[in-house]
């Protein structure tokens, strides 16, 4: 089966060999499957690792807009329906100047996985554009959204693809790609899209799922090892949807966050952070982490200047990674283990790199995988989903208390399948053998399609 395995991967290197971040990804979650593997000897007549690793479509086009001075900008849309084996292709929507293939193709397939651990009926797909929203007026936003969408619109549909928000996709774009999509297909079609405003379909919570779900999923995941969260000192890179959320939920569950960060640099706060200033600049204002040092006398600014977050320079108990991926490296990993690190939660997507990983375990660091721990979002997107058809609200409460049962059941999926294949406490190979496991046995039900 090792063969097997090899063989695959040297394949989809050499298929796909200008794609790193996707690579990696594949890399990740395969080279962790060989007790499995070995397990279903079957597999390799099936060819099941090859059809999981090919999206079933992938689409690619032009969005071109006109800017608030009347010049043309030519922009790139991407959609990757990565798989629809257990649901309707769901995934969000990045725009980040920083988006090619390669990444389209990693958050796609790290989609389909998390989107299994929900244990929710939802497929995986990711799509976005290279449109930078930084520094765009409002009236730029909507008219990118608006052009982005007209191609988009004939591609998804609530139940063949749901796109929803990621990097520099909030309600507010959210919005307008609605907006755009209701006026094309001039039908209301609330579940097309999730992330919405809860004015006109939106879910309570969801703003708050990916954050909230991740210090649920830590919270479990302490408790196993008979720690509590109770006055422990955290950590968290971004200060976006992820980690704003996630301070918030940190700090309700009794932990005190000291510093935050964004691509520019971090902020260190001994007094706690001030959850409500770090919103004002980057929920209202849309300003730079920086401001907030302005305000906070006993608080530290610190730009960053290599590849290395100055954050993980910072003594902590949990670290959480909640910007983008690769932002953890081998040499910021070491400064957190060296500053005595209990564990570390992964809120962005594929955030640390695989030595970095790798060290951690190595170093008894508990691990919450992002496909397992940042499942909340797409969880409760779900359940937007659900609440569009049955044209029906759950309160606040009732979607947050849904939330923390997948959550605990996500993580107890991650345990047993660990245990079950003599690794316990790694939740890495535990959540990757939990999905594929169920993403495979989907495969060979529905034959060779
Ligand atoms: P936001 O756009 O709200 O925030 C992103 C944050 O990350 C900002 O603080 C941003 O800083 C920072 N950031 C972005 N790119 C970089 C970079 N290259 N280097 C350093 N910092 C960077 O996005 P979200 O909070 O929604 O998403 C964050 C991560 O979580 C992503 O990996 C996303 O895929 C993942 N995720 C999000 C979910 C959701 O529900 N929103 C669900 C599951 C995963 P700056 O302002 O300077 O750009």
């Amino acid at each position: 089966m090792e063969r097997y395995l090899e063989k695959v991967l040297e394949q989809i290197k050499e298929k796909n060999n200008s794609e790193p971040e996707y690579l990696q990804a594949v890399d990740e979650v395969y080279s962790s499957l060989s007790s499995f593997l070995s397990k279903h000897p079957e597999y390799e007549k099936m060819a099941i690792l090859e059809r999981m690793a090919e999206p079933e479509r992938i689409i690619m086009f032009r969005v071109p807009w006109v800017d608030d001075n009347g010049k043309i900008i030519v922009n790139r849309g991407y959609r990757v329906q990565f798989s629809s084996l257990i649901g309707p292709y769901k995934g969000g929507l990045r725009f980040h100047p920083s988006v090619n293939l390669s990444i389209m193709k990693f958050l796609g397939f790290e989609q389909i996985f998390k989107n299994a651990l929900t244990g929710l009926p939802i497929g995986g797909a990711k799509g976005g554009s290279d449109f930078d929203p930084k520094g765009k007026s409002e009236s730029e936003i909507m008219r990118f959204c608006q052009s982005f969408m007209t191609e988009l619109y004939r591609h998804i549909g609530a139940d063949v693809d749901v796109p929803a928000g990621d990097i520099g996709v909030g309600s507010r774009e959210i919005g307008y790609l609605f907006g755009q999509y209701k006026r094309i297909r001039d039908a209301y079609e609330g579940g097309v899209l999730t992330g919405k405003d809860i004015i006109y379909g939106g879910s309570l919570a969801r703003k708050e799922a990916t954050g909230y779900g991740l210090m649920f999923f830590m919270s479990e995941m302490l408790k196993e090892s008979g720690i509590s969260i109770q006055g422990k000192t955290i950590t968290i890179s971004g200060s976006g949807n992820v980690a704003i959320y996630a301070c918030e939920k940190a700090v309700q569950m009794g932990a005190k966050v000291v510093a935050m960060s964004d691509s520019n640099g971090c902020i260190y706060d001994p007094d706690g952070i001030d959850l409500n200033s770090v919103k004002e600049i980057k929920e209202v204002k849309r300003g730079r982490i920086k401001e907030y040092a302005l305000t906070h006398p006993n608080a530290t600014y610190t730009e960053k200047t290599t590849q290395d977050s100055p954050i993980w320079e910072i003594k902590t108990d949990i670290a959480l990674a909640c910007a983008t991926q690769n932002e953890l490296t081998l040499n910021s990993a070491k400064a957190l283990v060296k500053n005595g690190v209990i564990a570390i939660g992964e809120g962005a997507n594929m955030p640390s790199t695989k030595d970095a990983v790798e060290y951690f375990i190595d170093n008894n660091v508990l691990f919450a995988p992002a496909k397992a721990a940042n499942a909340g979002g797409v969880a409760t997107s779900a359940i937007e989903m659900s609440q569009n058809s049955m044209r029906f609200y759950y309160t606040f409460d009732e979607v947050e208390k849904k939330l923390n049962q997948i959550m605990i059941n996500i993580f107890n999926e991650c345990k047993d399948a660990a245990n079950d294949y003599g690794q316990k406490g790694n939740y890495v190979i535990g959540a990757n053998i939990a999905a594929f496991r169920k993403l495979s046995q989907a495969m060979i039900c529905q034959g060779i399609v």
